[in-house]
């Protein structure tokens, strides 16, 4: 046996071999050395008594898929060796052949959360000028490909597609292979490229060489591993990436849009406000229009068009989403009728789908609308399928297909026969011995039955002669009777005692033949399963319009940007719509740049946040959150959120900040929009400053994208006299009652600059304390003046993205440097407070000096206000 394993396992060396004896799958060798361990099993050995026992474990053949999940989970292919004949009848060793091999990228059964994502498998190739890429979901049958001419763009689509498992033929170059394996995706090496006529069929919508190979690729490597149908996967579309906004996955992440940066879960996304859609299949759509956002002006109105009727009339909608809620998965029910893997509940939940339809139908008929005649004719209730699974399949069938119980009374006569022999066996003997004892005129004619000789007649001697010669066979003689049987006896007798058998094996022939009808009609099956998905995201949209009092955007390619009371749709539903400050954001034709200044917490970043958002859902064809918008169509949006705020990258944060600056300053065109949310902020005060300026006057002198720059610089405010297509905006705050409020109000201007002390004060600093802080800051402004300019003019020659960040000794010093301790702080520091740092303070005494050091490192954001209270507390103590 040992022999049969290591030529299986030969075939898949990287995966795991679940191979089954009796009621187990075994693991041998180092699969179950690793696999003990991974799966928490007890690692046993086979063959004690030699020298070199062989370590394995096994899990029971029943729980098998939870293992395999879990190893797949982890990012292993599981390959399952399955016995192919009955143990039992085997003579010598029993056949055993993988029948499946289960990889990340090819994994089906999704549950739970995962059925409202994708599981998207990856080919990519290399090619003359580039990349070719192709992506399937194997459960859905959703084909794609598409060609990139570097390889930022081709593993931006990849992140995107969070791809788990990419297919290769080996002619990748390293780099790209470790970013693979940096990510986690697992490699999977197909050589040959199979000629099969299903490769030629995917292919035929193709034109292109490259692409068609790619796709060749990846369903190759289908065909290899899955060994099933694939007659659910459709033709293989060629798709332009820039026929969609484009927004870099560090942007997708950075705007939170199906992730939250936090808890890395669902909640306090986009997606998760914006998802009211009742099936799973809507729930993947809806991401799909998110991860692609249209720049097709009428596509997009098209859409808007189909929101706003679901959207005033809230009776209709209603309506649908009560049918919608009926509709099982049917993108990936028929994936599984094509895989051959559904059973009678399976088919159930494909009728309970289709019969929706004519309802969904109807309410989108009686709407009238000429938006929607579209979605309403791809609308195909499939009645001849619905009605054949209506008429054959029980209403409550079993799991097993192959235990009987799943087919209808009526539907099948020789069924219903069998049924009726089982059931009425007794009845029909009665029936037939009352038939022929008035055929016969024997009265104590009998039927009777033993294990034997089966069903018999039994006629005693004295009536013999009565009974025709011809049809009674002689079966038992006795004493004093003859046993007897006939053709119709005999029929009868194999029905009764085969009829549970055979009754079971022509349900599941039955069964078949029907799985095979609805196989039949797969095409037409996703075709309304796009359709439904569709409605479903739009019903969605006009839902989240109307509970977030969303507004229909209107569209254009004038550069001209106009949103009246626009809010963060996100941030507003955790706080509601009443305590969210609504804001404007106005750049007409001859406004590239909105520099926005505001203290700390004011929403500078919110309203950055909330504008890129807006354009994402407007372009998905949803309504925005604001009272009134005109928004530019946008070709891409780049976001860099500065190092104070970045939760995330743990690697240099300010060389992760200057690449994604440079990605946008390389690529944005001016139809794009970027966001610059405090950049500079990761490296010291005046070199941040300097890259900050040189970054905005490059934006407004080469670029032209619609930029928002919020900046802590207030010495930036001044560039306005300067670049005529940048406006300054501030986000305001006041004292009341001796606190600090934010309006979170956006207006135009600078905004005052003394909020830092302010904070301070407020936080009840000794006054001596909060004079001296006034006094440096004075001081520091006059010196600036003078510096700034030579300053900035020095570092704006040095290329922005490649110089590294200068370290504070090498800083142009804005004050006498005489004290060595204030020096060694500020080199701690290394960041914004420096600023302060090298200013001589005679008179402080060691106390005092402690106190400051504190009061640097103080990470205010990190801290609740009672924190702080206590802080200062103390301080106030150790003053004394
Ligand atoms: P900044 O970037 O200026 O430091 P944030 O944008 O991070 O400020 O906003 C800080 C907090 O202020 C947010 O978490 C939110 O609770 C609140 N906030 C921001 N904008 C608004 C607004 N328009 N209305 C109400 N609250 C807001
Ligand atoms: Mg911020």
């Amino acid at each position: 046996m040992m022999e049969q394993y290591q030529h299986v396992k030969d075939q898949y060396p990287d995966a795991f071999l679940f191979y089954r004896i009796g009621d187990f799958y075994e693991l041998f060798n180092d699969d179950a050395v690793k696999g003990a361990q991974l799966l928490e099993l007890t690692l046993t050995a086979r063959s004690h008594s030699t020298k070199h026992p062989t370590p394995m474990c096994g899990v029971p053949h029943k729980a098998v898929e939870n293992y395999i999940d879990v190893l797949v989970d982890k990012g292993y292919k599981v390959a399952v060796c399955d016995q192919m004949e009955d143990p039992r009848k085997a003579k010598g060793m029993v056949k055993r052949a993988v029948t499946r091999l289960v990889t990340p990228g090819t994994r089906m059964d999704l549950k739970g959360d995962s059925a409202q994502t994708n599981n998207y498998l990856v080919a990519v190739t290399m090619v003359n000028n580039g990349y070719c890429l192709a992506y399937t979901d194997l459960s859905t049958g959703e084909l794609k490909t598409t060609r990139f001419d570097n390889q930022t763009s081709l593993m931006n689509e990849i992140i995107n597609l969070s791809a788990r498992e990419v297919v290769e033929e080996g002619s990748l170059p390293d780099s790209l292979v470790n970013q693979f394996k940096k990510l986690n995706i697992l490699l999977s090496h197909q050589d040959k490229l199979l000629k099969d006529s299903e490769v030629a069929y995917l292919t035929q919508k193709l034109e292109d060489d490259d692409v068609k190979r790619v796709v060749a690729l990846l369903v190759s490597y289908l065909l290899t591993t899955q060994k099933r149908s694939l007659a659910h996967m459709q033709m293989a579309v060629f798709y332009q990436p820039s026929a969609y906004m484009k927004i870099d996955h560090f942007s997708k992440h950075n705007l939170e849009l199906m992730t939250n940066m936090r808890s890395g879960k669902r909640q306090g996304t986009l997606a998760w406000l914006l998802d009211e859609t009742k099936t799973a299949m809507g729930s993947r759509l809806l991401k799909q229009w998110m991860d692609r956002p249209l720049i097709d002006k009428s596509a997009i109105e098209a859409r808007q068009d189909k929101v706003q009727v679901l959207l005033d009339n809230y009776f209709e909608r209603s309506n649908l989403q009560e049918e919608l809620i009926k509709v099982y998965d049917l993108e990936r029910l028929a994936g599984r009728v094509a895989y051959g893997n559904v059973n009678g509940r399976d088919l159930i939940q494909l009728k309970t789908s289709l019969e929706q339809v004519p309802k969904i139908k109807y309410v989108l008929e009686t709407l009238d609308a000429p938006a929607l005649d579209d979605l309403a004719k791809r609308l195909d209730p499939m009645s001849e399928v619905a009605g054949l699974i209506d008429r054959a399949i029980v209403e409550e069938p079993p799991i097993s297909v192959t235990e009987g119980g799943v087919i209808k009374d009526g539907y099948n006569t020789k069924l219903d026969e069998y049924r009726d022999a089982m059931s009425n066996g007794k009845q029909w003997i009665a029936d037939l011995q009352q038939k022929e004892r008035e055929a016969t005129g024997i009265n104590n004619l009998k039927i009777g039955y033993n294990h034997v000789f089966g069903y018999y007649i039994e006629v005693s001697k004295g009536n013999l002669n009565k009974l025709p010669q011809d049809r009674y066979e002689r079966k038992q003689t006795l004493v004093n009777a003859e046993r007897f049987s006939t053709p119709e006896l005999k029929e009868k007798e194999s029905l009764i005692l085969g009829a549970q058998e055979k009754s079971t094996a022509l349900e599941y022939d039955l069964f078949v033949k029907i799985r095979d009808e609805v196989k039949g009609q797969i095409k037409r099956l996703q075709a309304l399963a796009k359709a439904l998905s569709e409605l479903d995201v739009l019903q969605s949209f006009a839902v989240v319009s109307e509970n977030y009092h969303f507004v229909r955007p209107k569209l254009n390619h004038d550069h001209e940007l106009n949103i009246k009371d626009g809010r963060h749709p996100v941030v507003e539903k955790f706080m509601g719509h009443q305590e969210y400050v609504p804001n404007d954001v106005v750049m007409g034709k001859d406004t590239d740049i909105l520099l926005i200044t505001g203290p700390n917490m004011s929403g500078k970043s919110t309203y950055m946040r909330q504008l890129a958002l807006s354009a994402i859902m407007a372009q998905m064809g949803c309504f925005i959150p604001a009272s009134r918008a005109n928004l530019p169509i946008f070709d891409q949006i780049f976001t860099r959120i500065g190092a104070a705020d970045d939760l995330v990258s743990g690697e240099s944060t300010f060389m992760v900040e200057m690449m994604e600056a440079n990605n946008a300053l390389q690529h944005a065109t001016k139809n794009s929009l970027i966001l610059f949310d405090e950049i500079g902020r990761g490296t010291a005060t005046y070199d941040g400053m300097a890259l900050a300026q040189a970054i905005i006057e490059y934006v407004h002198n080469h670029v032209h994208a619609k930029t928002l720059f919020s900046t802590h610089y207030h010495e930036l405010t001044t560039l306005d006299q300067q670049l005529k297509r940048l406006k300054n905006v501030h986000v305001g705050a006041t004292e009341e009652n001796g606190e600090l409020v934010f309006l979170h109000k956006v207006s135009a201007g600078p905004a005052d600059k003394s909020y830092g002390i302010h904070v301070a004060k407020l936080a009840g600093m000794p006054q001596s304390l909060l004079k001296r802080a006034t006094d440096i800051l004075h001081a520091l402004e006059n010196e600036h003046e003078e510096d700034h300019v030579a300053g900035i003019d020095q570092a704006s020659e040095q290329s922005a993205a490649t110089e590294p960040a200068t370290k504070p000794s090498q800083q142009k010093e804005p004050a006498v440097e005489d004290n060595h301790q204030e020096k060694a702080l500020a080199e701690e520091d290394n960041g914004q407070l420096e600023l302060f740092a090298p200013t001589p303070k005679p008179h402080m005494n060691k106390t005092d000096q402690q106190v400051v050091k504190q009061l640097r490192k103080l990470d205010l954001m990190s801290m609740t206000p009672m924190d702080v209270m206590q802080q200062v507390y103390q301080w106030q103590q150790k003053l004394k």
